[in-house]
């Protein structure tokens, strides 16, 4: 099981430390998701003055599901206590313009940064941790960095050197238990990476050990399947049912896949992951 440290306590958003900057910096179109189509660099007509969310309690009610879902992995405290020392892009066009070209390279470097605390709290993957501290340390110095910096920084480099060791201590945590039988209406052999499993019945299959790196998942029923050492990672699970599924050791699994599917309380999770405030 992936153990709990502090180690990514600075990986988890705190919108107390962060200027609203997903609610300005990023773009929305209409969608189920997202009510109305904003640009980038707009703020959107819900931040209040104080960057705050003026409809947070009613989120989904109000037809913003989306701002529920996602998460910045600390990116937004990063970048405006770090990088920009507890600067606002409210403080002037060119620090705005800044601002908002630095925070979607941060979001992909602490995502990375979180995957690669995933792996190295990997019992299985222990011969490949001294790599992995390196890669660890060669993104966070990035990450530190100064704006212009970050913003020249070779991010496909960076995560292509990173995927292979990720990879590799995925398959080292997968092989060192049982496999699962699979699903017992459909061959096994339909579990691999990128697999389009949308909306397939997969309710109380043994995943363990199974291949589903960006897996199709998108409406899915996994509920009370087994996903114990299942890697995760890039699969889309929007929709996708929980119900008591366990993902205690499912591997790369983050809080944006989680809060994009629906659970219920026998749903076990990651310690490191939290059950969503909307799954009720
Ligand atoms: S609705 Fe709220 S959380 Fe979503 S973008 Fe607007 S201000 Fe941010």
């Amino acid at each position: 099981m992936i153990s709990v440290d502090d180690s990514r306590h600075d990986l988890r958003a705190d919108c107390s430390q962060c200027v609203g900057l997903c609610c300005v910096a990023l773009a929305f179109a209409r969608s189920a998701d997202f009510a109305f189509d904003k640009p980038a660099g707009d703020p959107c007509v819900n931040l209040d003055g104080d960057d705050r969310c003026s409809i947070h309690p009613r989120l989904r009610d109000s037809g913003f599901a989306g701002c529920t879902v996602f998460d910045c992995f600390g990116a937004g405290q990063q970048v405006t206590q770090h990088t920009f020392a507890g600067a606002s892009w409210r403080d002037g066009a060119e620090i705005r313009a800044s601002m908002f070209a630095v925070f979607p390279v941060m979001r992909q470097l602490h995502e990375l940064l979180w995957y690669l605390e995933d792996a190295l709290a990997l019992p299985a993957a222990a011969s490949l941790h001294p790599a992995l501290r390196r890669a660890r340390s060669e993104v966070r110095s990035v990450t530190e960095a100064a704006a212009v910096t970050i913003g020249e920084t070779g991010l496909e480099e960076l995560r292509g050197a990173a995927a292979l060791l990720l990879r590799d201590a995925a398959r080292l945590a997968r092989e060192s238990g049982p496999i699962g039988a699979g699903p017992r209406h459909a061959a096994r052999s339909r579990l691999r990476p990128g697999a389009d499993l949308v909306g397939a019945d997969l309710r109380g299959a043994d995943l363990r050990g199974a291949e589903l790196r960006g897996a199709l998942l998108l409406g899915a029923d996994l509920r009370d399947a087994d996903l114990s050492r299942a890697e995760l990672i890039g699969a889309d699970l929007r929709g996708a049912r929980l119900d008591g599924a366990d993902l205690r050791d499912a591997i790369y699994l983050t809080q944006v896949q989680v809060n994009s599917a629906t659970g219920d309380a026998a749903t076990r999770l990651p310690l490191t992951l939290s059950r969503p405030s909307h799954w009720g």
